[in-house]
């Protein structure tokens, strides 16, 4: 399990083999990843054989959106489970990571959050879903999108800011190790306040998405527990904060629910904090979930909602759902797994 190895220990896989055997393997590791160790073509086979890549098994592989949007459930070896999502666009190819195994967080619309937490993952397992992905799209390609990762967004299982020094060495391996640039990785946070201010003060500037849905106290308590302790003028102040340190504009994640925060009333608080954030608005249907009886708006009811954001100056996009047809929805994999009792 050699992504488990901090980079730079990676001499201590043959202690007796000169130095450039490590500059081999991490290149084989980082730059172009291989899925087998047999691939690895300049090792020799007595070195490779009994290598051990990946820190987790392919549980399942979907394929959808004919070929463009690939999910894995992964499986480590202490069973936990770890979701990653393959998007192919014309210009970009987009990897959905997951930074915990299930999530604490409860948002009482995410699949992950119905099913609980299992543990933080370590920085090693969350690169190991990138470089996976990215060996993936070297031997297979993905239609005619880019065959490698061009953005990173933390959307899968977990809430990144809430197993910070994980996911600080991840984004150090993926801007440092790998090459990636930091603003074509988006950290998404369902608005851990002093996290959001860490993060503000890292070396790397990286793209913030704030998961609100709801865009007063009262509304937003009920849907994320975690607005209790970080209230809404909490989670913009250090969002302004971000903005301030990076210069770079936040987004804003607003999951519709019909009847819930499809209001009129909803769209104009939220218009008024996006103007405050100067912030992106991504609107995105609820991906319906087994354990509860919340809904998506119909397309007429979503329409309304956007129209009312535009017409107040709002920059907003209502994102497609991808990967329906398989689940891909924050956490869905593992609960169907988790329904089916396997
Ligand atoms: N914990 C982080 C990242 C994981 S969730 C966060 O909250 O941002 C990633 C995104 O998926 C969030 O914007 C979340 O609100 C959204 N999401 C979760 N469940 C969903 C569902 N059932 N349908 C649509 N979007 C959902």
């Amino acid at each position: 399990m050699l992504y488990l190895t901090d980079p730079e220990n990676l001499a201590s896989v043959w202690p007796d083999e000169p130095a450039y055997r490590a500059d081999q393997l991490r290149s084989w590791l980082y730059e172009t990843p291989v899925l087998t160790a047999e691939e690895m073509t300049n090792i020799p086979g007595e070195l490779r054989d009994g290598l051990e890549l990946w820190p987790f098994e392919i549980e399942t592989e979907q394929v959808a959106d004919s070929g463009r949007t690939i999910k894995w459930l992964m499986r480590a070896p202490d069973g936990a489970s770890i979701e990653a999502v393959l998007m192919g666009y014309a210009r970009r190819t987009t990897l959905c990571i997951s930074s915990q195994a299930g999530c604490a967080m409860a948002c009482t619309f995410c699949a992950t959050g119905q099913f609980g937490f299992e543990r933080h993952l370590q920085a090693g397992e969350i690169v190991a879903q990138v470089a996976y992905a990215s060996a993936y799209l070297r031997r297979h390609g993905l239609g005619t999108s880019p065959p490698r990762v061009t953005n990173l967004v933390f959307m899968g299982m977990g809430e990144p800011l809430a197993n910070y020094s994980h996911v600080r060495t991840a984004i150090d391996r993926f801007t440092d190790t790998i090459g990636m640039s930091a603003r074509s990785i988006t950290v998404s946070t369902v608005g851990v306040a002093p996290a959001i201010r860490r993060l503000a003060d890292e070396p790397w500037r990286v793209s913030l998405a704030v998961s609100l849905h709801a865009a007063d106290d009262e509304l937003r308590t009920t849907l994320v527990p975690l607005n209790k302790q970080y209230p809404l003028e909490e989670v913009i102040s250090a969002t302004e904060y971000f903005m301030d340190q990076t210069g770079r504009r936040p987004s804003i994640e607003w999951t519709l629910i019909a009847g819930t925060n499809d209001t009129t009333e909803q769209a104009d608080k939220l218009a008024a904090i996006a103007r405050r954030l100067r912030a992106h608005i991504n609107v995105i249907a609820l991906n319906p979930t087994p354990l509860t009886a919340d809904r998506p708006p119909t397309p007429a009811a979503a329409r309304a909602f956007i129209d009312r954001l535009t017409a107040s100056g709002a920059n907003v996009t209502l994102r497609d759902t991808r990967g329906q047809d398989i689940d891909a929805a924050c956490g869905q994999l593992r609960a169907r797994k988790l329904m089916a009792g396997s």
